[in-house]
Parts: structure tokens; sequence; C-alpha cells
């Protein structure tokens, strides 16, 4: 089978044996600004490059599962509006199957993510089972029962937009005060900026070479580490917000575990992740959230393809057991 994992930088694919084990990868760039068309151009691309590497055709492809961003309609196969792409309702599953006449499954990369880390990343261990991403965005995906929830329209677990905070600070999804605004890498930088705006901030402002638009989380983090009290001030909110965040999903889902990944989250580590643990223990219902633990995602950059074989693995279209994850 063949899993590919779209992003809005870059594309990277790969080809699994009939016993799960990866053969082949390949990443790409993704080029969204050339237009769908093209880019599911390049995804036909990097399939058939790898076919041909292994010398298999493509009629012997089980299946293929696509990763993409959401939200998406899993049942349908259309994608309705990636920020990153700039996609509008586009039919994802159709496009591929005009080029692959295999079973095809488009699901979000995010939801994905969730799977591969209850699948390979903790080895069916913990479930129900809620993965967060924490990067430029909030993102999320649940698994239940071992499978992806998906909810009645398809794009459940939208974990970014939950209200925090009325007449917050404006969302990409158009409201205010969603969880994602507060505590992202994005929301990080911005109240960094919003600092050195104020002639505050200095040590942040310096290593981004004085250029305010320059600052990111990655510096908020290196400064913090250094001691600097404004930087580490940032992030103790920041965590705090998270923490609130995962107080309302232990509230609702009273999950296993909750595995927090992206690259906000793995960057900045005990640093973000003690003061969000806290908070949640502070904002939890009592009683709840004795049985849920926060964990760091195991898997990385790797895990949206990987989930593409682990519902491969549901589909029955590769054999269980083959894939080898942490080396
Ligand atoms: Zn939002």
């Amino acid at each position: 089978m063949a899993g590919i994992d779209l992003g809005g930088t870059k594309i990277l694919t790969g080809l699994a044996d009939a016993d799960g084990r990866l053969v082949a990868e390949v990443e790409v760039a993704t080029c969204a600004e050339q237009g769908s068309a093209a880019v599911v151009g390049r995804m036909a691309e990097t399939v058939k490059q790898l076919l041909e590497q292994v010398g298999a055709e493509e009629e012997e492809l089980a299946g293929m599962v696509a990763a993409s961003p959401g939200p998406l309609n899993p049942v349908t196969g259309v994608v309705y509006y990636p920020p990153n792409l700039g996609w509008c309702e586009f039919p994802l599953r159709e496009a591929l199957a005009d080029i692959f006449p295999v079973p095809i499954e488009i699901e979000n990369d995010a939801s994905l993510a969730a799977l591969a880390e209850y699948r390979y990343g903790y080895g069916g261990r913990y479930d129900p089972l809620l993965y967060m991403t924490v990067s430029t965005g909030v993102g999320g995906g649940i698994v239940i029962d071992g499978s992806i929830y998906h909810g009645a329209g398809g794009a459940a677990g939208e974990f970014g937009h939950m209200k925090l905070l009325p007449d917050g600070p404006l969302c990409g999804c158009g409201c205010r005060g969603c969880l994602e605004t507060l505590a992202s890498g994005t929301a990080m930088a911005r109240q960094a900026r919003e600092l050195a705006e104020r002639g505050q901030g200095k040590r942040m402002l310096e290593l981004a070479g004085n250029c305010p638009e320059e600052i990111t989380a990655r510096t908020v983090g290196e400064v913090a580490r250094g001691g600097d009290a404004e930087a580490g001030e940032i992030i103790l909110r920041t965590g705090r917000w998270l923490g609130i965040g995962l107080a309302n999903l232990v509230n609702i889902f009273d999950p296993a575990a909750i595995v927090l990944g992206g690259g906000a989250a793995l960057g900045l580590g005990a640093l973000l992740l003690d003061p969000a643990r806290e908070e949640m223990k502070r904002q939890v219902m009592r009683g709840l959230g004795k049985k849920t633990e926060i964990l760091p995602a195991k898997l990385g950059g790797r895990s949206g393809l990987l989930g593409c074989l682990a519902l491969a693995e549901q589909k029955e279209w590769i054999k269980s057991g083959g894939v080898v994850v942490g080396n």
C-alpha cells in the first residue's frame, strides 16, 4: 500500500509491503501555490517513483491512504478549507482515483497522527487516546476503541478551536479567544512582539536580530532557558492556557492519555508541559483526570505517514505488526 502525508510545505510518501514494512520513502515540496491539480500531480508522482524504485506495478497496490490537513470529510474524500493549501472543497479522493485504480482513504492528518501514536507510539496501551499538536496552530485527533472518532460530519477533533476567552485574540477560524490564539507557537511569538513594541522583551528582540517580526516561539524558548523572566512569563501563561484546554478535554472524554506533539510542545518540553499539567490538575473536575496521562508524542514528523499505515492495517491492506518504530 501507499501512504501519502500531504502537508502545507512538504509531501512525505511511503510504500509498505504486504507485511506492513515500510520499504521506500520519499519527500518532495508541496508547492501549494501552484494549485490543487499540481499538488495532486506531485502526490501521484511520488507514488509512481516509489513503485518504480521497488519494481512494482500500480495494480499491485492494495490501497492508498492520504493524510491531509483538515477539515475534511473522510466519507466523501472532500477536503474543505485547509488554510495552508488554499483549497476550497476539493475532492481529493476523486482526483487520486482518476490516477490510481485502487481503494483510497482520505483522512485528517491529526487524526492519523493520533492513530499512529495509539498504535505504534504507545502500542495500544491507552484507550481512549487524544492527540494534540501544538505548533504554529493547535490540532487534534481522537482515538476511541482503537479507531479514529470522526463525529457526524467527519471533522471531529478541532481542539485548537475550543473557546477559552470571549473577546480574546482573533483566530484564523474567524472567532475570538480559541485555544490556538492563546496556546500555540504563533501566540507566544505574538506576545513577545507586543512586548518589543512597548520597548520591553529586549533579550528576545536581540536574539531575533532586533527585527520584531523575526521573533518565533523558538526565540522565546531559547531566551527563557537563559533565565529571562519576560520570556519565562510568556511560556508560563501559554502553559496555563494549554492546561485549561487539557482540563476541558479530560472533563469531556476522561481519556487514558493525551499525547502532545508538534514543534512548540516538543521543543519547549517541561518548560511548557509542567505548568500545563499543574493547571490541568487545578481546573479539572474533582474525581476526573486521575487516570489521564499527559505524554509526549513519540513519532515526530513521521506520525502522519505512520498513521496511513495504521489505517491500512485496520483495512487489512497490510498485515499488522510489521512496522518498526523508534529508530
Ligand atoms: Zn479558532
